[in-house]
């Protein structure tokens, strides 16, 4: 039997990180990772998205690089190598986590765990699936004799989430996948059809737009990105469909069906219609990774959805064992289950830490790119703030014009009293980096007036937050006037 201090199941973002930052702290630990460490985020996630999103940037780029005044000839786009590109990207991160781990002495164990009790796992040999592969294996059942024992003080359950299946008729029809099938695609669909216009759809809807497929997106609530604030929901969907997709929101679908070519999809809303599309995408929600992981031998408490309940320390209500990331559901994003996993490491290493869910900045990397941070606008006033709001355009700053990209805009959400930044909401190029000004604002109770006043370099698309600050201020330079009543 292998023993440990600390034994962390799953090897995502916050399993792995979680591991290092104990082994820092001087515990002995083990990782138990049935698939490639980086979990979903590096793998099936994060990081092959954005690989092949980059792809697609570059690919609408040259397309217009005679506005520019660039002459390129013979354009094409080789999707081969764009998923080769991605596996690459993919590896060279993965390896890099394998290689962290190795150095920081942390010791992993490949192969599915099963709790036999709260500190006691069998692991099932697995073996890594192959670069590339279409998604992670969540069905397989481990069984069999041959099995390792593990024993540890205290235990991070870091197993993360699996996609939701609709139960939708012809949801199991061929042609019709999630998020991970979706990587499976040797070809660029020439029609597809998104359900679910969150972050993961409408990511997949703009890479799909850029490189040639007909799409149709659907979505339930009224505007796209619904987790986002409606000004911004609503910028996404006018420009998305300026770029051709077809948005419908306030839909839903009801029925797939095989038609004489392809799919046939029947929206039922205000705009109910049927969509012929080649491949449908379902990009809808998540639940927790706990399949075949015999939890109940934990004892730890799960809520109606089965997200293992946590405190602000990451622990359960079993004594040594705690749980991070999506597993818990607060908030499904890489950088949270990190953050989580410090926090949990360092608790069980005796330090002092604690999470705080105030602070926690969002990216969805569509054209055009959004990022936020803190409450929306209708958030803010539900939560019954006297607020002051003001958009700033990026079409107004110098940079975005010299780059060429000047759609979307920020706009800042403050309290009126006293200026305090309560939401920092972005669209447009870059939104992902300019977002951590935001983040950081309102993680140090910043007014309007100290990010008006912070010189920001000229000319850079970093100028739009203290712009937009100025504008909420009534006091705004490059944007007209609020006009005098
Ligand atoms: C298409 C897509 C795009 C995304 N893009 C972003 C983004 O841009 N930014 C962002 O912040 N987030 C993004 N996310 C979300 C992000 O991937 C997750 O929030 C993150 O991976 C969660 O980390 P985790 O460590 O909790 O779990 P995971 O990354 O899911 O890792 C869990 C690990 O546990 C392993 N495991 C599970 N059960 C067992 C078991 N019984 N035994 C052994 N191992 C086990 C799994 O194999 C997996 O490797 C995206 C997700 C998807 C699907």
């Amino acid at each position: 039997m292998q023993e440990f201090d600390l034994l962390v199941v799953g090897g995502g973002p916050g399993g792995y990180v979680a591991a290092i930052r104990a082994a820092q702290r001087g515990l002995s630990v083990g990782v138990v990772e049935k698939e490639r460490p980086g979990g979903v985020c590096l793998n099936w996630g994060c990081i092959p998205t954005k690989a092949m999103l980059r792809s697609a940037e570059v690919y609408e780029t040259v397309l217009h690089a005679a506005d520019f005044g660039v002459q390129v000839e013979g354009v094409a786009l080789d999707y081969d190598t764009v998923r080769r590109r991605k596996d690459s990207v993919v590896k060279g991160l993965t390896d890099g986590v394998a290689g962290l781990l190795k150095s920081n002495g942390v010791t992993v164990i490949n192969g599915h765990a099963r709790f036999t009790g709260p500190t006691t796992v069998d692991v099932y040999p697995t073996g890594e699936p192959p670069l590339g592969a279409d998604g992670p294996r969540y069905a397989a059942e481990p069984s069999g004799a041959a099995f390792e024992q593990v024993r540890a003080k205290d235990v991070i359950i870091a197993t993360g989430s699996v996609p939701v299946q609709l139960p939708i008729e012809g949801a199991d029809l061929p042609g019709v996948i999630t998020s991970d099938g979706a990587f499976g695609l040797t070809e660029v669909p020439k029609r597809i059809a998104i359900v679910g216009g969150s972050a993961v759809g409408a990511e997949w809807a703009s890479l799909f737009a850029t490189l040639g497929s007909e799409v149709s997106i659907i979505e339930m609530q009224k505007t796209l990105v619904p987790a986002e604030d409606a000004e911004v929901g609503k910028a996404l969907g006018r420009s998305f469909s300026k770029r051709g997709i077809k948005v419908l929101t306030e839909a839903t679908v009801s029925k797939i069906e095989q038609a004489k070519s392809g799919l046939k999809v029947t929206v039922d809303g205000a705009k109910a219609q049927q969509i012929d599309a080649d491949v449908v995408l379902i990009g809808v929600g998540r639940k927790p990774n706990t399949a075949h992981l015999d939890l109940d031998k934990t004892g730890v408490g799960v809520d109606e959805r089965g997200f293992i309940q946590v405190d602000d320390k990451l622990r359960t209500n079993v004594e040594h064992v705690y749980a991070i990331g999506d597993v818990t559901g607060k908030a499904l994003l890489a950088h949270v289950a990190s953050h989580q996993g410090v926090v949990a490491a360092e608790t069980i290493a005796g330090q002092h830490a604690a999470i705080d869910y105030n602070v926690i900045p969002a990216a969805t990397f569509t054209h055009p790119e959004i990022a936020s941070v803190g409450l929306t606008e209708e958030q803010a006033t539900a939560a019954g703030h006297e607020i002051v709001t003001a958009k700033f355009p990026f079409a107004a700053l110098g940079r975005a014009q010299t780059y060429g990209d000047t759609e979307g805009f920020l706009k800042i959400v403050a309290g009126k009293k006293y200026g305090e930044v309560l939401g920092v909401h972005i669209i447009g190029p870059s939104a992902s980096d300019l977002i951590t000004e935001g983040a950081l604002a309102i993680a140090l109770e910043a007014t309007l007036d100290e990010l008006a006043e912070t010189i920001h370099a000229h000319p850079t698309l970093g100028e739009v937050g203290m712009e937009a600050a100025m504008a909420a201020l009534g006091l705004p330079i490059h944007v007209a006037p609020p006009r005098k009543r």
